[in-house]
């Protein structure tokens, strides 16, 4: 390598920071929030007198690419276990350090995507004579870099730069305004009961959780949280209750309503949309669809627009069946219809009662947490010829952390795996996978990718092991997933391996993908299987679970689809001169696949986070995209058999391997020999 940096060279332990010395394993044993900040603040400082020799010095891969991925490596060695730490074992020492790392590392990033000069040798290695010769994950490196500047705006001319600066910073607050509203509609409503006869219906669990919102005044309170609302629109027998905790909730933050005209995204939705479109339009494309499918595997709008159009046509006929046998049932039981939408959630349990009801507690003695993870590990040595070898010599920050070196069928160690599945206090909550180590080539050795998978499943107590409910099995199987596609990795450049680099509409098909072991029979005899007597799951229990999967499928899926195609339609369409344009596009993508029965007034655009708060613009059919992904792989191993061991190998050499290296798409096809198809997608959903 031509470029070497003394500070950044491999694998040297420094003697008094445990975080530094890029060790194949964190060592969790000896960091402390103490060693966060000096750590990363010496890194950062040498990186940026070594990146700056880099860009003016002379232009290859080695001398580019290489020599920057080596200071980023370094750098992401130290981050990850500073940003998991604090993920898991939360202290205030840990939240200092993290608050001040975290900023460090925004600024040295920030400066690092609007470096000039960074652009400039990046842009000259793609033209030179050497780009050819690169290998195809090389060249997706260098293509990535580029469009990344493109769409920051980093080509633009000065003037239109600066406005592009500008419509970003505007976006970032009006996105943190959107929020803010929804959130102070959301608090700026609560109702107070004395006893709890309005309230009928809500199981004991809800009523506790309404007596603790009440705290020290007494009685039952219930606000429009969402475990609230739904606690009450799913429970409340009360009609007229549910009726107006609905027209509360569905009316935040706009123009009707109890609180109507305060805190109103309206027209903030309209200036949104608005910035959106001069952005896209600034970087040329036609549209902020445009924009956002850029860097995403869907090709374009209007094939998108027809994938959610063809999944609607299969879907409205079940949708609409779903929804007539609902209000026969509620007749059947007295009640008047057809039913409102407040009606829909609360009819919708009694029905699942009586035709699908599984406990949780019937299940959860054949789930234990111990033969769940031992089955996952077996399913995956199956599949794809991998074992996981329990190892207790590395260092965990929590004695219940278990790690294991992933091996293959050859015996040579190919990844490490830390698994921290208790909930704990100081530890974030839900399930999330996270990076460890990033797959990598230093001069001297290979990194081993090293994943982090973290649950919060009940501990086990004296008397009981950990026993599990199904959410919590599919849970693990779709954190496991993510992992995998980190581990198995064999691509030794982190931003195009593993997760990194992935369309993102892409990225939840491995997880998604992993999660069918958990509703297929075959796989579930073999390790559903009782704590006590070891027998696996009766059939009529397990029946009852996989019908379940499916009760009123097409109903939810119209109510995706009609998420999914008010934000690409907007996004699309939008047009700042055509006043009343976002309610007719509203309507007629009800008009064209809702099957609720929408009141008036509903507004549930003005606190739809993910499309004005979150990352979801132009993105929410990313869902459903990735799940045709997932359900038409598996629709292989349901032909080949789920345990095929040639299929699984085909998956992990062309889906799991190759990562952000190359096109999903191009991924995709390799594994099914053709484009994605609706189909398995749709059997999935039982229609
Ligand atoms: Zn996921």
């Amino acid at each position: 390598m031509s470029v070497t940096t003394p500070e950044m060279s491999e694998n040297q332990p420094s003697n008094d920071n445990p975080l530094t010395g890029n060790t194949p394993l964190p060592r969790f044993d000896a960091i402390e929030p103490s060693h966060a900040v000096p750590a990363l603040r010496s890194l950062l400082n040498d990186a940026g007198s070594a990146l700056e020799k880099i860009y003016e010095g002379p232009v290859s891969w080695d001398e580019v690419a290489l020599a920057e991925e080596r200071i980023l490596c370094a750098i992401s060695n130290v981050w990850a276990p500073v940003s998991h730490l604090h993920s898991v074992a939360d202290s205030e020492e840990w939240r200092e350090a993290y608050g001040e790392a975290v900023m460090l590392l925004t600024d040295f990033h920030t400066a690092l995507d609007q470096n000039p000069k960074r652009a400039k040798a990046w842009q000259a290695l793609a033209d030179s004579d050497e780009f050819a010769s690169l290998s195809a994950p090389q060249q997706q490196v260098v293509n990535h870099t580029l469009r990344d500047f493109r769409l920051s705006g980093a080509y633009l001319e000065d003037v239109s730069q600066q406005r592009f600066a500008e419509i970003r910073r505007r976006l970032t607050e009006l996105g943190t305004a959107f929020q803010q509203n929804v959130q102070d509609a959301t608090d700026g409503w609560s109702q107070h009961f004395t006893d709890a006869t309005a309230l009928a219906g809500l199981p004991e669990n809800e009523l506790k959780q309404a007596a603790a919102r009440a705290g020290e005044e007494g009685g039952y309170t219930i606000n429009l949280e969402y475990p609230s609302y739904h606690a009450v629109m799913t429970y409340a027998d009360d009609g007229e209750l549910r009726e107006t905790v609905y027209r509360a909730y569905a009316t935040r933050a706009s123009d009707q309503g109890p609180h109507a005209g305060q805190w109103d995204n309206s027209p903030l939705i309209l200036e949104m949309l608005t910035l959106r479109r001069e952005l896209a339009q600034l970087l040329e494309f036609d549209s902020y669809a445009d924009y956002s499918l850029e860097t995403k595997m869907a090709p374009t709008v209007d094939a998108t627009l027809a994938f959610l159009r063809s999944l609607a046509e299969k879907a409205l006929p079940h949708a609409r069946r779903d929804m007539r046998e609902l209000n026969e049932f509620a007749a059947s039981q007295g009640a008047a219809t057809p039913l409102k939408a407040w009606d829909l959630a609360y009819w919708s349990e009694k029905l699942r009662e009586e035709r699908f009801a599984v406990s949780d507690e019937e299940l959860r003695p054949y789930l234990s947490l111990d033969g769940c993870l031992k089955g996952m590990l077996d399913v995956t040595n199956q599949l794809f010829g991998i074992e996981f070898r329990a190892n207790a010599d590395a260092p965990v920050w929590h004695p219940d952390v278990r790690y294991y070196d992933v091996v293959d069928a050859e015996g040579s160690k190919l990844a490490g795996f830390y698994i921290d599945v208790y909930a704990r206090k100081g530890k974030r909550g839900g399930a999330w996978m996270g990076s460890c180590r990033d797959r990598y080539r230093w001069p001297s050795h290979s990194q081993l990718p090293v994943a982090f998978l973290n649950c919060n499943f009940p501990a086990p107590t004296p008397e009981q092991p950990s026993l599990l409910n199904h959410r919590d099995l599919t849970t693990l199987f779709h954190e496991f997933g993510h992992s995998l596609h980190h581990m198995l990795t064999r691509i030794p450049y982190p931003a195009v391996g593993g997760i990194s680099g992935v369309e993102w509409d892409a990225v939840e098909q491995p997880s998604q993908f992993l999660e069918n072991w958990c509703w297929e029979r075959e796989a579930l005899d073999g390790f559903a299987r009782h704590v006590s007597t070891g027998e696996s799951m009766p059939s009529d229990l397990l029946e009852k679970l996989l019908a379940a999967r499916r009760f009123q499928s097409g109903m939810f899926l119209v109510r995706q689809l009609e998420f999914a195609l008010t934000d690409l339609r907007l996004h699309q369409e939008f047009d700042p001169d055509d006043h009343g344009q976002v309610a007719r596009i509203v309507s007629e993508v009800r008009a064209e696949v809702a099957v609720v029965p929408y009141p008036r007034g509903n507004r549930f655009l003005n606190s739809f986070g993910h499309l004005f708060a979150g990352g979801y613009a132009a993105g929410y059919y990313s869902y459903l995209w990735a799940e045709q992904l997932a359900a038409d792989a598996f629709g292989r191993f349901q032909e080949e058999g789920i345990f095929n061991a040639e299929t699984g190998e085909a998956f992990r050499r062309e889906v799991l391997e190759t990562g952000g290296s190359r096109p999903a798409m191009d991924s995709f096809v390799a594994f099914r020999g053709r484009q994605p198809s609706i189909e398995p997608l749709l059997a999935s959903y039982g229609l």
